[in-house]
């Protein structure tokens, strides 16, 4: 699938290639605009690029399921969904954005059966639906049945469909290769227009500049930030930390959603589903706790509130010690699915068995299993209008960035506020994902094609000889490095030290709770320790071919930038909301900061109003 020789000039590129990306390729693909150019004999040049190879996006790991109010169980009703995903959001969600999201739900998840997702099926065939935390009917009277599923297996269905998908259609993968910088000129009127892209060639070690009209970012999440977290090890922030190293902004970017059950010392993620089908959270005393902080919702309390709730658990003494790790932190509670019966347990949540078995050595059906928040979502990210293009926030107005596009959970089209339901984030990707195809088809129409004979971009071509040359000294110091006795010297260090000591800083400052003097304490260490380090780094073998430790050291470097906007914005934020609470802060302040951060490459916040449009802010308790 990849190709041997990439060309200089394509289109479009689509940056990742997980559920985002992949729809994206297919919404530009089964466009009218599409079908009109390859009637008028034109054939855009499309090319799909990934770090990994596709299937291993992490896409894959979904678990859950899809939220869509098909109604296949009981009766449902898209502005219920759309309400829940508000409130869920402490409503620090753009309503016409969550409305597209509700909206279309349903047509995105029978989309995906026609692309041939294998969801579960009830008794009568139709697609099977399951609860999820802080779905409900009615304006939030009780828990609807909301999440379409494939067992605990729906991010795999999806996946390999919609690759399957691509492949048909012909879509040229380029499989490993690192996309390092995004090039964006400014024009006399400080407009940005997006003009190519620099990619090392994982295979080769060869940097490569590439130029397209229209660009894509579909790189996923930023979990690796943190110590325990469910996020693949792959989720970097490549596409936040691109878009920073370029000069534009971040909205949202303090919000990181910690999910309640992941398995203690591993992070590995225990499906909501898990919940959603009967399991109970207990104390050390063996109390259901999630009823008193709860009442009404209990386990299925939208994700924050279980999150924190579990730690006030911990806090308050009564939290229980892996028992893999008897004499260890009384940091986890247990989760118990016992009564939720072995056949159901096999049927319906065999991930989750395989992995407490696996990864825990303990039986579902019979033993209680040690669980802790595990660090799982960036709700903010690169700030995407309704079809998909990425724009600046100037203090007072949106500003597209012209050529550039963005979706899933690299992206912010705020449908996701404060606080991400459950179920709504595969929609996310991949309606959005389908959106921003669809506009970046329409864009391609009405440009000139492409003559080869053109001039090359000198940005483009002077950023790529700029990385080709940091690469070059990455390896040729390491060709000269002597190993040494100072622990942080160049010979000893390396990236993945680097990043589990930043995963282990945001976690003690940052994690379910934080306050200004911790985020100032993890900036400190950041600016002044860590990224002194990173620009130290060098590979410890000069062979350019398959070198990983260059990619480590790249994305380590994304990871530091992402913290530090991240920090900065969670400073700013003076109250408490979704899924940053701040301890100096307790309260939601409306009057102050119902507005979205956007945060820039120099780390000032400025702040964008939220778009409201049905639902005035209420409460929110659980
Ligand atoms: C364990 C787990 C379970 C989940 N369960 C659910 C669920 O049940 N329901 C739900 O709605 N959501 C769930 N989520 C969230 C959801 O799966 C993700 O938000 C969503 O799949 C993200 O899709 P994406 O396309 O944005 O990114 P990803 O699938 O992460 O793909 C990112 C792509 O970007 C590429 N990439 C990244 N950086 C670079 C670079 N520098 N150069 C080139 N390529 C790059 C990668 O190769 C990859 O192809 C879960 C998440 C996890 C971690």
């Amino acid at each position: 699938m990849s190709p041997k020789q990439l060309e200089t000039h394509y289109d479009a590129i689509i940056v990742g290639a997980g559920a985002a990306g992949l729809s994206a390729s297919l919404g530009l693909l089964r466009s009218e605009a599409y079908e009109r150019m390859r009637g008028d004999g034109r054939e855009p040049r499309i090319l799909v690029l990934s770090k990994l190879q596709p299937l291993r996006s992490h896409t894959g790991s979904a678990e859950g399921g899809i939220a869509a109010s098909l109604g296949n169980i009981e009766h449902d009703d898209w502005h219920w969904h759309l309400y829940d995903t508000i409130k869920g959001g402490d409503w620090l969600v753009d309503q016409d954005m969550a409305a597209i999201l509700a909206e279309h739900a349903p047509a995105t998840v029978i989309g995906l059966e026609h692309d041939g997702v294998a969801f579960s099926r009830t008794e009568d065939g139709r697609i099977a639906q399951r609860l999820f935390g802080g779905h409900t009917v009615e304006f939030g009277r009780q828990p609807v049945h909301r999440t379409a599923y494939a067992a605990d297996r729906i991010g795999h269905q999806i996946l390999h469909s919609l690759w399957q998908q691509c492949v048909r259609e012909g879509i040229e993968f380029a499989e490993e290769w690192y996309v390092s910088d995004l090039v964006v000129e400014r024009d006399d009127a400080g407009a940005a227009h997006a003009r190519g892209l620099v990619v090392l060639d994982t295979h080769t070690g060869k940097v490569h500049g590439i130029e397209a009209d229209t660009i894509m970012l579909a790189t996923g999440g930023a979990g690796r930030l943190f110590h325990t977290t469910s996020n693949s090890w792959d989720l970097t922030g490549d596409g936040m930390a691109l878009a920073l190293d370029a000069g534009l902004q971040l909205e949202d970017i303090e919000f990181v959603q910690f999910h309640p059950t992941g398995l203690a010392h591993t992070g590995i993620l225990l499906s909501e589903a898990a919940r959603g089908e009967g399991g109970r959270l207990l104390n050390a005393d063996g109390e259901h706790f999630m009823d008193r902080y709860a009442p009404g919702h209990g386990d299925l309390a939208a994700r924050d509130v279980v999150s924190r709730s579990i730690m006030a658990e911990v806090d308050a003494g009564r939290g229980v010690a892996d028992p893999k790790d008897p004499d260890g932190p009384r940091d986890c509670v247990w989760l118990d699915l016992r009564a939720v019966g072995h056949d159901v347990l096999e049927k319906r949540l065999p991930e989750v068995c395989a992995t407490v078995r696996q990864y825990a050595g303990r039986d579902p059906s019979r033993d209680l299993i040690p669980i802790k928040p595990t660090a799982h979502y960036t709700m903010g990210g690169i700030p995407i209008a309704a079809d998909g293009n990425v724009y600046e926030w100037t203090g007072d107005a949106r500003r597209p960035v012209e050529g550039l596009y963005a979706a899933g959970e690299c992206s912010c089209v705020s449908v996701h506020g404060a606080n991400r339901l459950g179920a709504n984030s595969l929609l996310d990707a991949c309606l959005f994902g389908t959106r921003a195809g669809e506009a970046m088809a329409s864009r391609i129409e009405g440009t000139a094609p492409h003559d080869d004979a053109t001039a090359a971009i000198p940005s483009v071509a002077d950023a790529a000889n700029l990385r080709r040359r940091a690469v070059d000294s990455l390896l040729t110091s390491a060709a000269s490095t002597e190993p040494s006795d100072d622990d942080a010297g160049a010979g000893e260090d390396n990236a993945y030290r680097l990043m589990a000591d930043l995963g282990a800083i945001m976690e003690r400052h940052a994690a379910v709770r934080c306050d200004h003097d911790g985020l100032i304490k993890a900036l400190h260490a950041i600016e002044c320790e860590l990224v002194p380090r990173a620009e130290r780094l060098t590979a410890h073998s000069d062979t350019a071919a398959y070198n990983q430790e260059i990619t480590a050291i790249l994305e380590a470097r994304h990871l530091l930038t992402v913290a530090q906007a991240m920090l900065s914005a969670a400073d700013a934020r003076h109250e408490s909301r979704g899924a940053l609470f701040r301890r100096d802060f307790p309260e939601r302040d409306d009057k102050g900061f119902l507005a979205h951060s956007m945060t820039g490459p120099d780390r000032v916040v400025s702040w964008q109003p939220v778009a409201i449009t049905d639902y005035p802010p209420k409460s929110r308790t659980y």
